[in-house]
């Protein structure tokens, strides 16, 4: 889980974003002076800071300045005037982005997700988040959209991938061809679903070393296809 630390004095405001990037699953400390903000920032590990521009104890310049003197994790700074905005800029503090009050929380949000994203890519760490689904000898690579048998890379088209993964996601539940068709193809089923089954045989072709007798993709007959676990 991500760690965010919040540095501002305006209570309601700060437990108005502790909440939502709860809800969003980041894990979130909150303080409400510049100096303790500016400690805790040092002596814990953050991947993100949320940092107010007028704190009692020592202002958001200057914590904000003396983070970035020891560490590079994004720092998202917020001000009530747009002024302030332009005077950080200016002063070249090393803060990652910057946000006028008031916001509402959901662009709030979505900044922070912004740069979580992109620091993780700077810092190479995106690898190990990758989302991957894991059954037998198949390893399907969500975030990279690769998929593996017994580590060998197949080669998938968009929609093959989408079909297999949706059903690895969801095994021992037998869909029918339309369901699969609308849930894969986004389109009400007035489409061809043969070519659920065209997809289906080559997703087999791709991971089954049997196809007559397909380990993961079943197919009950009258009804449609069910991942094996
Ligand atoms: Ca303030």
């Amino acid at each position: 889980m991500s760690k965010i630390l919040i540095i501002e004095d305006e209570e309601a405001i700060a437990d108005l974003e502790k909440d939502y990037l709860e809800l969003s699953d980041f894990s979130v400390t909150i303080e409400h002076d510049g100096a303790k903000g500016l400690k805790c920032a040092l002596k814990d590990e953050y991947d993100l800071i949320i940092l107010d521009l007028m704190l009692p104890g020592m202002d958001g310049f200057e914590v904000c300045k003396k983070i970035r003197e020891k560490k590079d994790v994004p720092i998202l700074m917020v001000s009530a005037k747009k002024d302030d905005i332009d005077k950080i800029r200016g002063l070249g503090l090393g803060a990652d982005d910057y946000i006028t009050k008031p916001f509402s929380p959901s662009e709030l949000v979505a900044r922070v997700k912004a740069h979580m994203s992109r620091y993780s890519r700077l810092v190479g760490a995106s690898p190990q988040h990758n989302d991957i689904v894991e059954i037998r000898g198949l390893k399907i690579d969500k975030t990279a959209r690769r998929v593996y048998i017994d580590g060998a890379e197949k080669n998938f088209t968009t929609k093959e991938f989408d079909l297999l993964t949706f059903l690895a996601e969801n095994p021992n539940h037998v869909y029918s061809k339309e369901e699969l068709f609308r849930k894969i193809w986004n389109m009400e089923s007035v489409g061809d679903i043969a070519t659920v089954t065209v997809h289906i045989k080559k997703i087999r072709e791709k991971i089954e070393y049997d196809t007559s007798n397909p380990q993961y993709i079943e197919t009950i007959w009258g009804v449609g296809y069910r991942f094996k676990i």
